[in-house]
């Protein structure tokens, strides 16, 4: 955290909240705004939540800064996205990576594909490859916007728009807490607003190639992440629990 960002108290907090509970979400993106400027980011995985954030956050400042963890086991569609997104908003999305070396130890170690053995297995290959990049990514960074929403489920049911994070020393934002996957769909749809081709084939949540699957109707949103799992409370790869432990 810089030094310019003073920490809200916790009654600050809640009369912020208890406003933007009734905005739509541009407002908060004006307030992270003014209140950060460029010393706030959007992390996103470009999921369909993601992407309708950044049009929105874009209108709001066409130098609105855009992040990405890049696994290096991402599908195609998504890397065809990341070129059709900076085309679009004329933006440079600052993509960063695992460190090379823990990923070389890790196969090593476990092979290519650790993550179907076990539940532990996957949890390390998601904490080398995004929970550890998010940590560097997020040093000096103030307030990181999200496109989490509450009825995602698991801890996303009780998180609020605007929140701080203890593990990352900043304020994380959440525009689109209490907005649903329809007003999502919705959005994209009525600003043309790219995105990945991937939800046209059964696919709501995408994260990494080999650990994402299309879902069959009636299925969870989240039901094709991690699906050989079966668990449906534990599909979090860590990069929104670690704040949620530490509360
Ligand atoms: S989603 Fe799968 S491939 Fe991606 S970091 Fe997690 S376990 Fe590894």
């Amino acid at each position: 955290m810089t030094q310019t960002i003073e920490k809200l108290s916790s009654a600050d907090l809640a009369e912020l909240n208890s406003r933007f509970e009734s905005a739509p979400p541009e407002d908060v993106l004006k307030w992270v705004d003014e209140t950060f400027g460029s010393s706030a980011v959007q992390v996103s995985s470009f999921g369909l939540e993601d992407v309708a954030l950044y049009d929105m956050y874009w209108r709001v400042n066409e130098s609105a800064r855009i992040m990405t963890l890049d696994t290096l086991r991402l599908p195609t569609e998504t890397y065809t996205l990341f070129d059709q997104f900076q085309l679009r908003y004329k933006v440079e999305i600052e993509t960063h990576h695992p460190d090379l070396e823990a990923v070389r130890a890790m196969i090593k170690e476990k092979g290519f594909n650790l993550f179907y053995k076990g539940v532990a297995n996957r949890k390390f290959c998601c904490n080398v490859r995004k929970v550890e990049p998010l940590k560097k990514a997020l040093a000096g960074v103030d307030a990181w916007v999200t496109g989490l929403r509450r009825d995602q489920g698991m801890d996303r049911g009780s998180i609020d728009i605007v929140e701080w994070d203890d593990a990352h020393e900043n304020y994380k934002v959440n525009p689109l807490a209490n907005w649903t996957f329809e007003q999502v769909q919705h959005y994209v749809k009525a600003n043309s607003v790219p995105y990945n081709e991937l939800h046209d084939r059964g696919y709501p949540s995408i994260g990494c190639a080999p650990c994402t699957r299309a879902i069959e109707p009636g299925e969870d949103l989240r039901a094709g992440r991690w699906w050989w799992e079966g668990d449906p409370d534990a599909k979090e790869c860590g990069l929104h629990i670690v704040e949620a432990a530490a509360r």
